[in-house]
């Protein structure tokens, strides 16, 4: 029997689920499992400064941690080391390994309901700068968090939107590969979230269902012909979950894909009758609920819910910059207004593109803004700069520091103890020889450049 208190709807739905429905509820009385997934782009890797336990067995940048750190205190976790990411969403990277080499070169990919970051940051470890991704969230407040989770992750082919999925659809940019991770009731998250619990009813799950339908359709649009879209949810309704694949493919007119999940490690299989999801259940596998699905949209879809065409943009307000190159590897340089943003080369086309009709909160890598709009004397590094893949070493002073004082420029602290003959000027901090963020020396003093918003809140001393 549960040993949680859990809705007495939500037990007898269960209940009429599942013949094990009672040790599948006593699990969720369990200690949740905590895992991270490390930056392909960034090193050394996060064996570094904690303790791994086993890989995640679906995805193989994927680990279990043996204990629960603070991860504030780690120096690491604010370079972007790792990202702390819930085992069974990295199912996302099967989903991917199926669909990502059946895409055309160079493709544009959008995780629609994307803060605070997880799924954005494993398709960005997967896709590297052979496609754009845009990183999608519609809570304003949410999206900042987005922002800057994308931002520490350092990946110049990132752009980050605050848009509603029929905004999306109406900017006429289509998509070869669309993620919804779809708000839902949430029940896969009983374990982890008390609130999960104190929040769900009947008539909640029921209205979550019917929300990601119409942000299904909403989006539908804007992906492309024999396009890919990954459908997933955190929780164990029928209603937001099988039954919304199954309407899709009688609706939309979407294909079923299956996956090749692991054998041995718990997931199970859904039958739906578009073809086959997938689950991953509190008792049965190292990780908490979630639902999965990959669809493709085939030629016949609904013509309701057909592409967008491509609309006319006004003018482009970016231009390429001969400015500021010297900061960043194989990036090309554009400038809007008075900043300047890199592109990977073989994207910029399409990231310039995306930039002028989504207004992102971030796009490709921001390299610093010119005090006039042709002045580099006056040059202002983008404090997202160092934390970029793209960042060229050497560019600007590097200064190693020591853990405690690594922590205290987190901080947002000033009176750091730097190395003897560290020049005045831009200086950039890193620890473990990963870069956290940029700092100015003048004579005795510095200037802390460490976002406000990003700084360690909690005593450090
Ligand atoms: N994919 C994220 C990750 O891996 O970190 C988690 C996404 S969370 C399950 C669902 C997100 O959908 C939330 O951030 C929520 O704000 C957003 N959302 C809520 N209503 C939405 C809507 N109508 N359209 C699109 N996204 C929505």
């Amino acid at each position: 029997m549960p040993s949680k208190s859990l809705p007495e709807a939500f037990v007898s739905r269960i209940k009429g689920q599942r013949p094990d429905a009672d040790s599948f509820l006593s699990a969720i009385a369990d200690t949740p499992w905590l895992s991270i997934r490390s930056n392909p782009f960034k090193t050394p890797d996060a064996s570094r400064c904690l303790t791994l336990a086993d890989t995640v067995p679906w995805c193989p940048d994927g680990n279990y941690l043996k204990d629960r750190p603070l991860f504030t205190l780690i120096p690491q976790f604010h370079a972007g080391a790792f990202y702390v990411q819930e085992s069974s969403s990295m199912s996302l990277s099967v989903a991917l390994s199926v669909a990502l080499p059946q895409l055309p070169p160079h493709p544009q990919c959008l995780d629609l309901c994307a803060a605070p970051g997880g799924k954005a940051t494993l398709l960005l470890s997967r896709i590297g700068d052979r496609g754009v991704v845009v990183a999608n969230e519609v809570v304003r407040s949410r999206a900042w968090i987005l922002r800057e989770n994308i931002a520490k992750w350092g990946s110049p082919s990132a752009i980050v939107t605050n848009k509603k999925p029929d905004e999306i659809a109406a900017s006429g940019i289509s998509f070869d590969l669309i993620t919804v991770d779809a708000p839902c009731s949430g029940e896969g998250m009983f374990r982890k979230d008390q609130t999960a619990i104190d929040e769900w009813t009947p008539k909640a799950a029921a209205d979550c269902a019917t929300r990601q339908r119409e942000i299904l359709a909403d989006i539908w649009p804007a992906l492309k012909t024999d396009g890919f879209l990954v459908y997933s949810t955190c929780t164990y309704n029928p209603d937001e979950n099988e039954r919304n694949v199954e309407w899709m493919a009688e609706e939309l007119g979407a294909e079923v894909i299956g996956l090749p999940m692991p054998d041995g490690f718990g997931i199970e299989t859904l039958q739906t009758t578009a073809g086959q999801a997938y689950a991953f259940y509190p008792h049965k596998v190292r990780g908490e609920g979630l639902f999965i699905c990959l669809l493709r949209k085939t030629g016949n879809s609904a013509s309701r819910h057909s592409e967008t065409k491509k609309k006319s943009r006004p003018r482009a307000e970016i231009k390429e910059s001969k400015y500021g190159s010297e900061y960043t590897r194989g990036l090309r340089v554009f400038q809007k207004g008075n900043d300047l943003i890199g592109f990977p080369s073989s994207l910029s086309t399409a990231m310039v593109d995306v930039t002028n009709a989504l207004d992102p909160l971030l796009a490709g890598t921001p390299i610093g803004s010119l005090l006039k709009k042709k002045d580099l004397a006056l040059f202002t590094p983008a404090p997202e700069l160092p934390l970029s893949s793209a960042f060229r070493p050497g560019s600007i002073t590097e200064i190693e520091l020591p853990k405690q004082q690594a922590l205290k420029f987190l901080h947002g602290d000033s009176d750091l103890l730097l190395p003897d003959g560290t020049p005045d000027g831009w200086i950039v901090v890193s620890h473990d020889g990963l870069r956290l963020g940029l700092a100015k020396v003048i004579g005795k003093r510095l200037n802390n450049y460490f976002p406000k918003e990003w700084r360690i809140k909690m005593n450090i001393d």
